[in-house]
Order: C-alpha cells, then structure tokens, then sequence
C-alpha cells in the first residue's frame, strides 16, 4: 500500500487502453483516492463507467485543456471534493493529423501552436491550477516519448512538443522544488492506444522496438503505471526533474 492516504489527480483517461487508466487501477491497487479527468462528453460515459471498476475514485471532472477556464475551475472542484492533493498526472497530448503527416518543415502555425498548447503548456496549466490544493509534499508526473530526443519520422511536431515537455519538467521542478513539489516525465515506450495509433508508422514502431530493445519486447502499460506508483510515493522523495525511460532499454541503443 504505497499510496494510502495519498489523493491523486489523473488528467485523462480516454478509455480502457490509456496510459492514464492504467495509472489510475496501479495507483487504486496501492490505496490512493482519485479524481479522474475526461476531455469532453465522447468520453464522459466510458470513463464513468471505467471509474465505477475502481474503489477510491472520489470524483470524475471535466477537464479539456484547450479552455483555460476549465483547468483553473479544477481548483475549486478538486478542493471541494477530496481538499489536498497529494500527486498530479498529466497524461495527455493532442496534434492534429496534418502535422503529423506532413514532413515537419511544413507544420503550419496554428498546428504547431495547438500541439504545444494542448500536450505542453496544459502541463504549466494544470500545475498552477493546483499548487493551492498540494499537501505540503507533492509529486507532478508527466508522460514523453523518445521522440523528443531522437527524430522518429512521424512523430514530428509532437517530438517538438515532448521535447518542449522535457524542458517544462525541469523549469517546474526548479521553481515549486521549495514548496516541496517534485516534479518528473515518465518516457514511455510504444502502446497501442487512440493517440498511439494516430501517429503514422506507429505499428512499425512497434516492431521495430521489440526487434531492437535489450529486452527484446515492448512495454506494457502496467509498467509505466508501476513507474507512476514509484514516483508518487514517498519512495521517490530525493527525486525530481528527471526523465525516467520505460521502454525495455530501447533509449540505450545506437543501432
Ligand atoms: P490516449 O489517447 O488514451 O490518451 C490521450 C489523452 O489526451 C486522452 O485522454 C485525451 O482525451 C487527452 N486529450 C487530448 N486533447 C485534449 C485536450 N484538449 N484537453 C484534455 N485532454 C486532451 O493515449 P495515451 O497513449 O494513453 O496518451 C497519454 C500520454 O502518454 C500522452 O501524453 C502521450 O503522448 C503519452 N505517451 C504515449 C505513448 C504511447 O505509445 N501510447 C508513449 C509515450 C508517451
């Protein structure tokens, strides 16, 4: 029961394939309260219904990041609905296709704009929305990809985006690092969800990453959630502003 006691935002479960919801069934697992995010009313059913699986989650909100409005109104529905908390999850990023499938020298402004918005800056967002609401020792976790590091063809800007991410993670955890705030990225490898599924060549990706990891598989989403357990536990408590790779090792590999 790492997690007892502890009461843990996770910002969006889209479904039953997403990173986030196996965050929020590792985190349950290990006795945290919940408040689950949904982006709009496609999904609000589905993760209503997702969350009903789970003991512990205290509330489902509404949470699409491109309304200011909606992420500062979190501070008032998280607060009066669970009062502090004790860890954030940023789970969530957006392109749109074009970018994605056009040689990233032609990204168009607006593109390039909505992808940092939504899968960057939403992190900044969503962190000031809730340092009011943080006990006094808290833990920010957010998800990135390889991409940021290296070109992966496809990943284009959302690579930008990631490394954009990356950057965040130590600024953020440079300034709420006094208010006892750690801040962290989880780099996970491939999984097959919505968002994964959107970026052309993933499926090769895939196969690519089985071929070459040192363990010679892919990830699967419980290990990144375990990683997400770790590093809102009080076991991770010296560390902050790091990129954490979980990807079977592929990150080490030049060829
Ligand atoms: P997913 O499609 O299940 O989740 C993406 C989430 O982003 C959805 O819940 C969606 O509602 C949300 N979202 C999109 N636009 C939004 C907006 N305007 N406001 C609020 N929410 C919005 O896919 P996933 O793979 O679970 O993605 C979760 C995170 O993990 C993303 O940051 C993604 O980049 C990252 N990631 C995924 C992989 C992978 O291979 N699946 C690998 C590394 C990192």
């Amino acid at each position: 029961m790492l997690l007892e006691g502890k009461r843990i935002a996770i910002f969006n479960v889209a479904n039953k394939r997403s990173i986030a919801w196996a965050i929020a069934q590792a985190m349950a697992a290990q006795g945290a309260e919940l408040v689950l995010g949904y982006q709009n009313e496609r999904t609000r059913g589905t993760v209503g219904r997702l969350a009903e699986q789970l003991t512990g989650v205290k509330a489902v909100v509404p949470c699409d990041v491109s309304f200011p409005e909606q992420v500062e109104a979190l501070q008032e529905t998280v607060g009066e609905k669970v009062g502090t908390v004790h860890a954030l999850v940023h789970s969530l990023a957006f392109a749109p296709q074009e970018a994605l499938h056009n040689p990233y020298l032609f990204t168009e402004r607006e593109d390039f704009l909505t992808t940092l918005e939504i899968s960057t800056y939403s992190l900044v967002a969503l962190a000031r929305a809730f340092m009011p609401l943080f006990a006094h020792e808290a833990s920010i976790i957010t998800l990135t990809y390889y991409g940021a590091e290296k070109v992966m063809p496809g990943y284009n800007v959302m690579g930008v985006a990631k490394a954009a991410l990356e950057a965040s993670v130590r600024y953020l955890a440079h300034d709420l690092g006094p208010a006892g705030v750690r801040v962290n990225a989880i780099s996970a490898g491939p999984i097959n969800t919505v968002a994964a599924r959107g970026v052309p060549g993933f499926l090769n990706a895939l196969e690519l990453h089985q071929a070459k990891a040192p363990l010679k598989r892919t990830v699967e989403s419980r290990e990144v959630a375990a990683a997400a357990v770790f590093l809102a536990s009080d076991l991770a408590s010296a560390i902050t502003g790091e990129v954490i790779h979980v990807d079977t090792g592929y990150h080490l590999m030049g060829v």
